[in-house]
This record gives structure tokens, sequence and C-alpha cells, in this order.
């Protein structure tokens, strides 16, 4: 089996959370649950800042997200 990727758009940048749910399917993995904000189409796997499909290619905004998925992987691991 090939092993999955992480999921991008067009231009190569990382689609996270509700943008990954198409018509309600969701990525393998998400049978249970929805996609968290800046999760990955791989459970468990964030991204934030430039990289992220969406983000406002700011300074403040990547910091910012950055913070935020440290808490979100705290929340996460405590739940895997
Ligand atoms: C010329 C310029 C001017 C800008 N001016 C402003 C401004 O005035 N105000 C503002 O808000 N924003 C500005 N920005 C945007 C701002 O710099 C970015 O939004 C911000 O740096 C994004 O932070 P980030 O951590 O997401 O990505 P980055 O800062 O790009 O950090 C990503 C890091 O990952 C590293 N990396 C890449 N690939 C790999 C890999 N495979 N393995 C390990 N490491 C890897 C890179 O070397 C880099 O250090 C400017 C950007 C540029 C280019």
């Amino acid at each position: 089996m090939k092993p999955e990727q992480i999921r991008l758009d067009r231009w190569g940048f990382v689609v996270t959370g509700h943008d990954l749910v198409h018509d309600g399917a969701r990525p393998r993995g998400f049978e249970n649950r929805e996609p968290g904000f800046l999760e990955t189409s791989l459970p468990g796997i964030f991204a934030a800042g430039d990289v992220r499909a969406g983000s406002t290619k700011q300074v403040a905004s990547a910091a910012g997200e950055g913070a935020t998925a440290a808490l979100l992987i705290r929340e996460y691991l405590k739940t895997a």
C-alpha cells in the first residue's frame, strides 16, 4: 500500500481543517471525527504559517498559528 501523503492544494500549500471535508467526505483516518483546525489530512499532523493553504502569509499570523498548533497537538496527544 502506498504511504498516505499530506494533501496539498493546486499551488502546493498544505490543506487543513474543514477544507479537507468535501460533500461530507472526510480523509482516511477521520471516520469518527472532523479534522481539527490546523490539522492536515494525516491525523495528528498539524500545519501552521505560510505553508498552510489559506494562511495570510504574514509573520504575526504565522506565529499565532504556531502557538495554536502547539496547543492543539497537546489536546490531540491527550486523546491519542
Ligand atoms: C521579502 C519578504 C518580506 C516580508 N515582509 C513581511 C512584512 O513586512 N510583514 C509580515 O507580516 N510578513 C512579511 N513577510 C512574510 C513573513 O516573512 C512570513 O509570513 C513568515 O516568515 C512565515 O513564517 P513561517 O514560520 O510560516 O515560514 P518561514 O519563516 O518561511 O519558515 C519556514 C522555515 O522552514 C525551513 N524549511 C523549509 N523546508 C524545510 C525542510 N524540508 N526541512 C526543514 N526545514 C525546512 C525554512 O528554511 C524556514 O526557516 C515577508 C516575507 C518576505 C519573503
